[in-house]
C-alpha cells in the first residue's frame, strides 16, 4: 500500500468528474521541506513559525529570520509558501515572547494578540518575511483574527514595514505579499463576510475553530472524547466562512487536522473548498481518497449532512458514502 501512496506523488489531486483539488503541505521546521516535496505537496498552506522562537531565551533578529525563511522559500522552487506569523501563547508558550501564563493561556495575549500588543516583534517578523518573498512565491497568515479592525491594524503595520524597507532600498516583489487571516475563531467565521473584504485570502484552522466552537481544551486528554469536527456547528461556520470567501472572491483553504483525515475529504469538497493543508504524512491517503470521488456527489452529501442534527449520524453518513 505504502508504495501505491507514494506513486501518488506526482498524479494531480483530480475527482473522478475532473475537479481539480490542490493539496499543500503543513510544515513546523525548516528541516521538513524535503518531506513537503517528496510527499508531492503543491505549496506550503501553513508555515507555522513558533519555532524561530521556541527553545531560545532571546528573540530571533529580523537577519536571522529572513536567513531561515529565505531558504526555505528557495528550496520550495516556486511553490508558494504560506508563512503564518507567530502564534506562541495557548499551547504554544515561547518565553522569549514574554508571554505569561495567564489565568486561561487559550483566551489570553496570544498569537496576532500579542503582535500588535509588540509591535517589535510583529515589525521584524513582517520585514523577515516580506524580504524572502522577493526569493519566491509567499503568502502572510495572521493567527487568531477575531475582529476585522485586528487585520487592518495588522495591514498597517505591514505597510509601514513595506515603507521602510523600500526606504532602505530593499528590493520588494510587485505584487507584494497578500495577506490572509485564519478563520479559527467562532466569532470571525460568523463575521466571516465583513473580513473577507479585507482580507486576501482566508485559512480554516479547525484546530482552534472546534476548540473554541465546542468549549474543549484541544489539549486536555480528560475532555478528547468530546472533541469533534463533525458537530454540527462546526460544520455550519465552516460552510459560512466557504460561502462568504466565494462570495467576495477570495482563496479559501482548511488547514487543521481536519483537513488531513480522508474520512472528511467528501465532505469538505461537498462543501465547496478546493484547497487543503495538511501535514506531509497524511497527503498521499487523502489525495487517494479524493481521485476516487465525484464533486457531484459530494456536494449532494454535503447538503445531506447539513441537514443532521447529530454528529453521530453525520459519522455514519460520511463512514457509508462511496464517493460516486
Ligand atoms: C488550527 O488551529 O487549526 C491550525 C491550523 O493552527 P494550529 O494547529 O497551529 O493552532
Ligand atoms: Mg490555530
Amino acid at each position: 500500500a505504502r508504495r501505491v501512496l507514494s506513486r501518488l506523488k506526482d498524479v494531480p489531486a483530480v475527482t473522478r468528474d475532473g475537479g481539480r483539488i490542490t493539496l499543500q503541505a503543513n510544515m513546523e521546521l525548516p528541516n521538513e521541506v524535503g518531506a513537503v516535496l517528496d510527499s508531492g505537496a503543491e505549496g506550503i498552506g501553513l508555515l507555522r513559525s513558533e519555532f524561530l522562537y521556541m527553545n531560545r531565551d532571546d528573540v530571533p533578529s529580523e537577519d536571522e529570520q529572513y536567513a531561515i525563511l529565505k531558504d526555505v522559500v528557495e528550496r520550495m522552487g516556486g511553490r508558494t509558501v504560506t508563512v503564518r506569523t507567530f502564534d506562541a501563547g495557548g499551547d504554544k508558550l515561547a518565553p522569549a515572547l514574554g508571554c505569561t501564563i495567564g489565568p486561561n493561556p487559550s483566551l489570553g495575549l496570544r498569537a496576532i494578540r500579542l503582535g500588535l500588543a509588540r509591535q517589535d516583534l510583529l515589525e521584524a517578523q513582517l520585514a523577515a518575511i516580506l524580504r524572502a518573498s522577493a526569493h519566491g512565491p509567499v503568502r502572510i497568515l495572521i493567527p487568531m483574527i477575531a475582529t476585522v479592525g485586528e487585520l487592518r491594524a495588522t495591514r498597517e503595520v505591514m505597510n509601514r514595514v513595506i515603507r521602510r524597507l523600500r526606504k532602505a532600498g530593499v528590493s520588494l516583489p510587485d505584487p507584494l505579499p497578500r495577506l490572509g487571516a485564519m478563520i479559527e475563531i467562532p466569532g470571525a467565521a460568523l463575521s466571516a463576510d465583513s473580513i473577507a473584504w479585507h482580507a486576501d485570502f482566508f485559512a480554516i484552522g479547525t484546530n482552534d475553530l472546534v476548540q473554541y466552537t465546542l468549549a474543549i481544551d484541544r489539549s486536555d486528554e480528560a475532555v478528547a472524547h468530546l472533541y469533534n469536527p463533525l458537530h454540527p456547528a462546526v460544520l455550519r461556520l465552516i460552510q459560512f466562512t466557504t460561502q462568504a470567501a466565494q462570495r467576495a472572491n477570495i482563496p479559501v483553504s482548511v488547514c487543521g487536522e481536519m483537513a488531513g483525515d480522508p474520512r472528511y475529504a467528501p465532505l469538505l469538497l461537498g462543501l465547496g473548498l478546493r484547497d487543503l493543508s495538511m501535514s506531509t504524512s497524511n497527503l498521499p491517503v487523502v489525495k487517494n481518497r479524493i481521485r476516487s470521488l465525484d464533486l457531484a456527489a459530494a456536494e449532494t452529501l454535503a447538503r445531506t449532512v447539513m441537514e443532521q442534527t447529530d454528529s453521530g449520524k453525520i459519522g455514519q453518513l460520511l463512514d457509508g458514502f462511496q464517493g460516486h
